[in-house]
């Protein structure tokens, strides 16, 4: 059965090699030779000033909410439409959670939105570059640049995408990545936090390393290393950043095959689209890295009857988020408007099958079988 996430690792000589010298040196903790040599990789090839890896992107979430010292009563604004995690972090630190929705049938953020729901308690705008296409960036940057309020860049699908030509992540005052196996680059769970705005960094450090200043300690800043601020355990294990590195220096390849895919779903589905669904749109100004292939049917109704076709075919085709304002957790608590375009997103919604290892053949067959289902409708 083709699910949609079987092993998304990308077969490497580098990888059993690289973590082997991690078990052989003895340094498996954080913050050595491979989180080193991943940090200045994504540096390099992505123009980020300052990465540290995470265990997650949620943790990585957690920290940009304990960086802005978020308060009770502080809003953050954030799309309905996402995972959990990019609405948790803000809630462990009892902030006011302003959902915004979606364009139409366009699962980003829709710009006007934040612009609706800015107040004098904003503290945050959280977006989320959906199956890593960009966010209008510049009409998002000059609402935030023109109240002040900090962006954080939920980049979880977003690896090596870019708008208008500048990559995704180098954005936000903050942005986040993830590394978990759903996504285009794994090391089974992972994430990273991208710092644009350098006064963040020292923090940052500390929150990571339990509220310790142990990193400059490593930096042989200072001579001991004591209790300094709030914190948690934020870093990777050196071993899993092993792992991930044999995977960076592959992710040309990762994402070809990826985009090769992807381009062979849109193209053998072009013609059925126009009648039967919409194909997601690429605007000019963004790239494609193929972490997700969607398309929106024109109802719930078609969309389940269409799923249930797939998977009893043995296609693990699939629904995707819930909007969280509608969710067993926060219906009670919700007081805003109606989110019209998000829920529009939520019910219509189909993922086909897409990981770094699906072969041409398997695309063609999920195609065969969604035009075999339209033959006899
Ligand atoms: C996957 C995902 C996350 C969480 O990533 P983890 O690394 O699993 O914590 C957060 N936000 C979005 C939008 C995601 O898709």
């Amino acid at each position: 059965m083709l699910t949609p996430y079987p092993s998304n690792i990308f077969k490497t000589e580098e990888a059993l090699h690289y973590i082997k010298q991690t078990l052989e040196s003895g340094n498996t903790s954080g913050d050595n030779t491979y989180t080193g040599l991943c940090h200045n990789f994504l540096k390099e090839h992505f123009g980020f000033p300052n990465v540290l890896l995470t265990t997650s992107c949620t943790h990585a979430l957690e920290m940009t909410a304990l960086l802005l010292d978020l308060q009770p009563g502080d809003e953050v604004i954030l799309p309905a439409y996402t995972f959990v995690s990019t609405a948790n972090a803000y809630l462990l630190r009892g902030a006011k959670l302003v959902f915004a929705d979606s364009g139409k049938r366009n699962p980003n953020i829709a710009p006007a939105e934040i612009e609706r729901l800015i107040t004098p308690k904003t503290k945050a705008v959280v977006i989320v570059h959906y199956s890593g296409v960009a966010c209008d960036m510049d009409r998002i940057m000059s609402s935030v640049q023109k109240h002040g309020i900090a962006l954080i860049e939920d980049c979880a699908h977003a690896f090596d995408s870019y708008y208008k030509g500048k990559a995704l992540g180098t954005f936000g005052t903050f942005s986040t990545f993830s590394f978990h196996s759903t996504k285009n680059i794994t090391c089974g769970e992972g994430g990273a936090l991208v710092i644009n705005d350098p006064n963040y960094i020292r923090r940052a450090c500390i929150i990571r390393e339990k509220g310790t200043n142990r990193t400059e300690f490593f930096q042989q800043k200072v001579n001991k290393y004591d209790w300094q601020d709030i914190g948690s355990s934020y870093l990777m294990a050196d071993v899993l950043a092993a792992l991930l590195y044999s995977q960076l220096i592959h992710y040309k390849e990762i994402q070809q095959k990826r985009i090769a895919a992807w381009e062979t779903y849109y193209n053998m589905l072009s013609e059925l689209a126009d009648k039967h669904f919409s194909l997601p749109q690429i605007p000019d100004y963004a790239t494609n890295n193929a972490n997700i292939f969607y398309f929106l049917c024109p109802n719930s109704a078609e969309r389940t009857k269409l799923l249930d076709y797939l998977n009893s075919k043995g296609i693990s085709a699939s629904f995707h988020y819930l909007t969280l304002y509608k969710s067993p957790y926060f219906k009670q608590k919700y007081i805003g408007n109606e989110l019209p375009n998000s829920v529009e997103i939520s019910e219509c919604i189909i993922r086909l099958p897409l990981v770094t290892n699906t072969g041409f053949t398997d695309v063609v067959h999920v195609c065969d079988m969604i035009k075999e289902y339209y033959k006899n409708v």
